[in-house]
């Protein structure tokens, strides 16, 4: 089975021939990056008007690097949601266009199911599963039982993981998007400031990263009111402390509660060194398997979003010419 997956949901614009839902044909990433980053974030308008530029290019190129024409593919996935609508729209009408012309199923894929299926493009996965995706838009926790069978389990009730980072960053005056850089920073330093663990009430695997943030401008501003010199490196460690302490926590118990087979992150924050190496050592010690797919596999990609949707096609799950970008899409189970 060979599907072509495309991906608008945010700021990558993505075109991507996954083999058989496991192996990568083709993968082509056209991202936005510099062009947002002097409005320290994503400018909606400016994404969508990228990926009109792009989306067609991209999926050319996709069909040329894998050398093939698009009557042997099976079917067109694409990212319906959840993402910036105006953004969503490019993907999602290229892919009823392309369905149409070649006379191929299409297929509607949950953006963060993509992230997910992410991993099967690496390593087989074992059920049950206990999945973080961790990004600029989401920080969720998700159980599955089988193959297309979400559970949310916890989930951020404000900012999501890589905004805060981006946010820290940014009070930091460090470029967008930031992460990269606190976790340089973090990485490098030799001490850090206590910020608060923001764990909720007991036995909850929700999140909340704005009151972290908050305690950060705080300490900042404080400091600067006081004339004191602050060393950036020690907030940005003291931050990704309290990140990796909270979310290392809350996966480790989650994944014991429900005596799970495989751990696996992603999201751009995934790639993130300090969550890296706690969660790997954490699991390594309970023995439980772990995993978090390499890094371009990670962020926005359309690899992930043929992965997924290949599993959909397998189920008949087709979408129709009706499809829309839908921006706040929920997670549902594919039965
Ligand atoms: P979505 O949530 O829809 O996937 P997105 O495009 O914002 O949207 P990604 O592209 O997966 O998400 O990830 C980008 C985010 O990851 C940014 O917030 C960025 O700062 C963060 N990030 C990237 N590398 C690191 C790192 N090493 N440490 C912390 N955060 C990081
Ligand atoms: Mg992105
Ligand atoms: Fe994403």
């Amino acid at each position: 089975i060979y599907i072509l997956g495309i991906e608008t949901s945010c700021d990558e614009t993505a075109a991507s021939i996954v083999k058989n839902g496991t192996e990568i044909i083709s993968n082509v990433v056209a991202s936005q990056i510099e062009s947002h980053k002097r409005f320290g974030g994503v400018v909606p308008e400016i994404a969508s008007r990228h990926h009109v530029e792009q989306i067609t290019l991209v999926i050319e190129e996709a069909l040329q690097l894998a050398a093939m024409e698009p009557h042997q593919l099976n079917a067109v996935a694409v990212t319906e949601g959840p993402g910036l609508v105006g953004a969503l729209l490019i993907g999602v009408n290229a892919a009823k266009a392309f369905a149409f012309a070649h006379q191929l199923p299409l297929v509607g894929v949950h953006h963060i199911a993509g992230h997910i299926y992410a991993n099967r493009l690496e390593q087989e996965m074992e059920f049950p599963l206990l999945a973080l995706v961790i990004s600029g838009g989401h920080t969720e926790l998700i159980y599955m039982k089988e193959h297309g069978d979400f559970t949310v389990i916890g989930e951020t009730r404000d900012d999501a993981a890589g905004e805060a980072y981006d946010k820290v960053a940014r009070t930091l005056d460090l470029p967008y998007p930031g992460g990269p850089h606190i976790d340089r920073l973090a990485h490098a330093s030799d001490e850090a400031i206590a910020f608060p663990r923001i764990w909720l009430e007991e036995g909850s695997y929700d999140f909340s990263f704005s009151g972290l943030k908050s305690s950060v401008l705080n300490y900042m501003h404080n400091a600067a009111q006081r004339g004191e010199k602050i060393a950036p490196e020690h907030v940005a460690a003291g931050f990704q402390n309290s990140v990796v302490e909270v979310v290392t926590g809350k996966m480790l118990r989650a994944a014991e509660e429900y005596k799970v087979q495989q751990v696996i992150a992603a999201g751009g924050v995934a790639a993130n060194k300090g969550l890296r190496s706690s969660l790997e050592s954490v699991f390594k010690e309970k023995e439980i398997p772990f995993y978090i797919p390499s890094l371009p596999l990670c962020t926005d990609n359309a690899a992930m979003i043929a992965a997924a949707g290949t599993v959909m096609y397998e189920k008949g799950l087709y979408g129709t010419m009706a499809m829309n970008g839908r921006p706040g899409m929920p997670l549902t189970s594919w039965i």
